[in-house]
Protein backbone atom coordinates (compact mmCIF):
# COMPACT_ATOMS: atom_id res chain seq x y z
CA UNK A 1 0.00 0.00 0.00
CA UNK A 2 1.02 3.76 -0.81
CA UNK A 3 2.55 5.10 2.90
CA UNK A 4 0.35 7.48 4.68
CA UNK A 5 0.91 10.72 5.63
CA UNK A 6 -1.36 12.18 7.85
CA UNK A 7 -1.36 16.31 8.94
CA UNK A 8 -3.29 16.53 12.46
CA UNK A 9 -3.91 20.69 12.50
CA UNK A 10 -4.93 20.17 16.11
CA UNK A 11 -6.53 23.59 16.93
CA UNK A 12 -4.95 25.61 13.91
CA UNK A 13 -6.14 27.26 11.55
CA UNK A 14 -9.41 29.44 11.00
CA UNK A 15 -11.48 28.67 7.65
CA UNK A 16 -9.40 31.08 5.98
CA UNK A 17 -6.00 30.16 7.26
CA UNK A 18 -7.57 26.80 5.87
CA UNK A 19 -8.45 27.87 2.62
CA UNK A 20 -4.94 29.20 2.28
CA UNK A 21 -3.07 26.31 3.27
CA UNK A 22 -4.86 23.61 1.21
CA UNK A 23 -4.61 25.82 -1.85
CA UNK A 24 -0.79 25.47 -1.28
CA UNK A 25 -0.68 21.89 -0.53
CA UNK A 26 -2.41 21.23 -3.62
CA UNK A 27 0.07 23.76 -5.81
CA UNK A 28 2.94 21.79 -3.99
CA UNK A 29 1.71 18.21 -3.39
CA UNK A 30 -1.54 17.85 -5.06
CA UNK A 31 -0.25 15.91 -8.27
CA UNK A 32 2.14 13.23 -6.25
CA UNK A 33 0.73 9.57 -6.90
CA UNK A 34 2.53 7.39 -4.24
CA UNK A 35 1.04 8.45 -1.04
CA UNK A 36 -2.23 8.77 0.53
CA UNK A 37 -2.27 12.43 1.93
CA UNK A 38 -4.76 12.92 4.79
CA UNK A 39 -5.45 16.54 5.86
CA UNK A 40 -7.72 16.76 9.25
CA UNK A 41 -8.09 19.79 10.19
CA UNK A 42 -10.36 21.41 13.33
CA UNK A 43 -14.03 20.57 12.35
CA UNK A 44 -15.05 24.46 11.54
CA UNK A 45 -12.67 24.34 8.65
CA UNK A 46 -13.89 20.29 7.86
CA UNK A 47 -16.75 21.93 5.26
CA UNK A 48 -13.97 24.50 3.28
CA UNK A 49 -11.19 21.93 3.32
CA UNK A 50 -13.92 19.19 2.30
CA UNK A 51 -15.04 21.57 -0.82
CA UNK A 52 -11.42 22.28 -1.69
CA UNK A 53 -10.33 18.43 -1.50
CA UNK A 54 -13.48 17.51 -3.41
CA UNK A 55 -11.98 15.72 -6.94
CA UNK A 56 -8.23 15.87 -5.69
CA UNK A 57 -6.31 12.79 -4.31
CA UNK A 58 -6.15 14.50 -0.95
CA UNK A 59 -8.23 12.51 1.49
CA UNK A 60 -10.15 14.32 4.65
CA UNK A 61 -9.99 13.04 8.49
CA UNK A 62 -11.63 14.13 11.95
CA UNK A 63 -9.60 14.58 15.14
CA UNK A 64 -12.69 13.37 17.47
CA UNK A 65 -15.86 12.07 17.34
CA UNK A 66 -18.60 11.09 20.07
CA UNK A 67 -19.61 7.38 20.49
CA UNK A 68 -23.51 7.71 19.80
CA UNK A 69 -24.77 8.87 16.62
CA UNK A 70 -26.91 12.14 17.59
CA UNK A 71 -28.36 13.52 21.44
CA UNK A 72 -27.81 15.29 23.83
CA UNK A 73 -24.16 16.43 23.58
CA UNK A 74 -23.63 19.86 23.94
CA UNK A 75 -20.38 20.53 22.04
CA UNK A 76 -20.19 17.11 20.80
CA UNK A 77 -19.55 15.65 17.09
CA UNK A 78 -21.37 12.43 15.49
CA UNK A 79 -19.08 10.79 13.47
CA UNK A 80 -21.81 10.89 10.50
CA UNK A 81 -21.80 14.58 10.80
CA UNK A 82 -17.98 14.48 9.80
CA UNK A 83 -18.84 12.00 6.66
CA UNK A 84 -21.59 14.34 5.53
CA UNK A 85 -18.80 17.09 4.96
CA UNK A 86 -16.69 14.44 3.33
CA UNK A 87 -14.33 12.83 6.87
CA UNK A 88 -12.87 9.22 5.83
CA UNK A 89 -10.75 9.13 8.40
CA UNK A 90 -11.35 9.73 12.35
CA UNK A 91 -8.32 10.47 15.10
CA UNK A 92 -9.47 8.09 17.93
CA UNK A 93 -7.08 7.84 21.14
CA UNK A 94 -4.72 10.56 20.58
CA UNK A 95 -2.53 11.35 23.48
CA UNK A 96 -4.17 14.79 24.08
CA UNK A 97 -7.90 13.54 24.13
CA UNK A 98 -6.25 11.28 26.34
CA UNK A 99 -4.44 12.90 28.66
CA UNK A 100 -5.81 16.86 28.18
CA UNK A 101 -9.38 15.69 27.95
CA UNK A 102 -9.49 12.62 30.26
CA UNK A 103 -10.50 10.06 27.42
CA UNK A 104 -10.06 6.14 28.69
CA UNK A 105 -9.69 3.24 26.72
CA UNK A 106 -13.28 1.97 27.38
CA UNK A 107 -14.35 5.19 25.30
CA UNK A 108 -11.76 5.15 22.61
CA UNK A 109 -13.38 1.71 21.97
CA UNK A 110 -17.14 2.92 22.32
CA UNK A 111 -15.75 5.22 19.04
CA UNK A 112 -13.62 2.66 17.23
CA UNK A 113 -16.88 0.80 17.23
CA UNK A 114 -19.19 3.40 15.79
CA UNK A 115 -16.73 4.69 13.36
CA UNK A 116 -16.59 0.96 12.47
CA UNK A 117 -20.14 0.91 12.23
CA UNK A 118 -20.69 4.31 10.12
CA UNK A 119 -17.90 3.19 7.65
CA UNK A 120 -15.25 5.66 8.97
CA UNK A 121 -11.97 4.63 9.38
CA UNK A 122 -10.31 5.03 12.49
CA UNK A 123 -6.67 6.33 13.09
CA UNK A 124 -6.24 4.32 16.84
CA UNK A 125 -3.33 6.50 18.44
CA UNK A 126 -1.35 4.93 21.29
CA UNK A 127 1.82 5.72 23.04
CA UNK A 128 3.94 5.62 26.46
CA UNK A 129 4.62 8.62 28.49
CA UNK A 130 7.75 9.78 29.14
CA UNK A 131 7.72 8.45 32.64
CA UNK A 132 6.06 4.73 31.42
CA UNK A 133 9.14 4.48 29.36
CA UNK A 134 11.94 5.70 31.86
CA UNK A 135 10.74 2.55 34.13
CA UNK A 136 10.26 0.30 31.44
CA UNK A 137 6.60 0.08 31.52
CA UNK A 138 6.15 0.97 27.67
CA UNK A 139 5.23 -2.45 26.36
CA UNK A 140 2.80 -3.37 29.25
CA UNK A 141 0.95 0.48 28.49
CA UNK A 142 1.16 -0.10 24.39
CA UNK A 143 -0.63 -3.45 25.49
CA UNK A 144 -3.62 -2.23 27.73
CA UNK A 145 -4.28 0.34 25.23
CA UNK A 146 -4.92 -2.05 22.15
CA UNK A 147 -6.20 -5.04 24.18
CA UNK A 148 -8.79 -2.40 25.65
CA UNK A 149 -9.39 -0.10 22.81
CA UNK A 150 -9.78 -2.91 20.50
CA UNK A 151 -12.11 -5.21 22.73
CA UNK A 152 -14.81 -7.04 21.07
CA UNK A 153 -13.16 -5.65 17.75
CA UNK A 154 -10.32 -7.37 17.09
CA UNK A 155 -10.93 -9.41 14.12
CA UNK A 156 -11.83 -5.86 12.45
CA UNK A 157 -8.62 -4.21 12.77
CA UNK A 158 -7.41 -4.44 9.27
CA UNK A 159 -10.10 -1.91 8.46
CA UNK A 160 -8.55 0.51 10.84
CA UNK A 161 -5.03 2.42 10.88
CA UNK A 162 -3.05 2.63 14.10
CA UNK A 163 -0.68 5.27 15.22
CA UNK A 164 2.03 4.69 17.82
CA UNK A 165 2.36 8.14 19.12
CA UNK A 166 4.58 8.18 22.33
CA UNK A 167 3.75 11.34 24.42
CA UNK A 168 6.91 12.44 24.85
CA UNK A 169 7.68 12.93 21.26
CA UNK A 170 4.53 14.41 20.49
CA UNK A 171 4.78 18.08 20.00
CA UNK A 172 8.34 18.71 22.03
CA UNK A 173 11.03 18.06 18.98
CA UNK A 174 12.32 14.65 20.30
CA UNK A 175 11.30 11.83 18.12
CA UNK A 176 11.66 8.33 18.30
CA UNK A 177 14.74 6.86 16.79
CA UNK A 178 13.50 4.60 13.91
CA UNK A 179 15.16 1.77 16.05
CA UNK A 180 12.20 2.79 19.06
CA UNK A 181 9.49 3.32 16.33
CA UNK A 182 10.38 -0.28 14.70
CA UNK A 183 10.59 -2.05 18.30
CA UNK A 184 7.30 -0.70 19.26
CA UNK A 185 5.85 -1.36 15.59
CA UNK A 186 6.83 -4.58 15.81
CA UNK A 187 5.40 -5.07 19.46
CA UNK A 188 1.71 -3.80 17.97
CA UNK A 189 1.72 -6.13 14.91
CA UNK A 190 2.35 -9.12 17.28
CA UNK A 191 -0.67 -8.23 19.36
CA UNK A 192 -3.02 -8.11 16.07
CA UNK A 193 -5.42 -11.05 14.39
CA UNK A 194 -5.19 -9.58 11.26
CA UNK A 195 -2.34 -6.80 9.38
CA UNK A 196 -3.07 -3.34 10.08
CA UNK A 197 -1.54 -0.03 8.68
CA UNK A 198 1.13 1.00 11.33
CA UNK A 199 2.03 5.00 11.51
CA UNK A 200 4.77 6.56 13.44
CA UNK A 201 3.78 9.97 14.88
CA UNK A 202 5.64 12.73 17.12
CA UNK A 203 7.72 15.47 16.18
CA UNK A 204 7.87 14.40 12.81
CA UNK A 205 10.01 17.10 10.75
CA UNK A 206 11.51 17.70 7.20
CA UNK A 207 14.51 16.30 8.83
CA UNK A 208 13.98 13.16 9.91
CA UNK A 209 11.09 11.80 7.96
CA UNK A 210 13.63 10.02 5.40
CA UNK A 211 15.28 8.32 8.09
CA UNK A 212 11.96 7.22 9.46
CA UNK A 213 10.96 6.26 6.12
CA UNK A 214 13.44 4.02 5.13
CA UNK A 215 12.08 1.42 7.81
CA UNK A 216 9.41 -0.65 6.19
CA UNK A 217 7.58 -0.99 9.88
CA UNK A 218 6.99 2.07 9.30
CA UNK A 219 4.25 2.62 6.80
CA UNK A 220 3.38 6.33 6.95
CA UNK A 221 3.30 9.44 9.13
CA UNK A 222 1.18 10.83 11.67
CA UNK A 223 2.49 14.99 11.77
CA UNK A 224 1.46 17.38 14.28
CA UNK A 225 3.48 20.84 14.28
CA UNK A 226 5.15 20.22 10.80
CA UNK A 227 1.76 20.05 8.76
CA UNK A 228 0.79 23.35 9.64
CA UNK A 229 2.99 24.82 6.82
CA UNK A 230 2.77 23.73 3.45
CA UNK A 231 6.62 23.97 3.21
CA UNK A 232 7.56 21.75 5.70
CA UNK A 233 4.26 19.21 5.31
CA UNK A 234 5.94 19.43 1.18
CA UNK A 235 8.83 17.58 2.08
CA UNK A 236 7.61 15.09 4.15
CA UNK A 237 5.10 14.12 1.88
CA UNK A 238 8.14 13.97 -0.98
CA UNK A 239 9.99 12.20 1.90
CA UNK A 240 13.05 10.40 0.01
CA UNK A 241 13.72 6.58 1.18
C1 LIG B 1 0.26 14.67 16.64
O1 LIG B 1 -0.45 15.63 16.87
O2 LIG B 1 -0.27 13.56 16.47
C2 LIG B 1 1.71 14.83 16.58
C3 LIG B 1 2.45 13.78 16.35
O3 LIG B 1 2.22 16.10 16.80
P1 LIG B 1 3.71 16.63 16.51
O4 LIG B 1 4.10 16.17 15.12
O5 LIG B 1 3.63 18.12 16.61
O6 LIG B 1 4.61 16.02 17.54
Amino acid sequence: MEPIIAGNWKMHSDPSESRKLVQELLEAVGDVKERIVILIPPFTSLPCVGELIRNTRFKMGGQNMHWERQGAFTGETSGLFLKAVGCEYVILGHSERRHVMGECDDVINKKIRTALEIGLIPIFCVGETDGERASGETRRVIERQIKEGLKGIESEVHKMILAYEPVWAIGTGKTATPEQAVEVHEFIRSMLKKPSTILYGGSVKPDNIDVLMKEKEIEGVLVGGASLKAESFTRIVRFKR
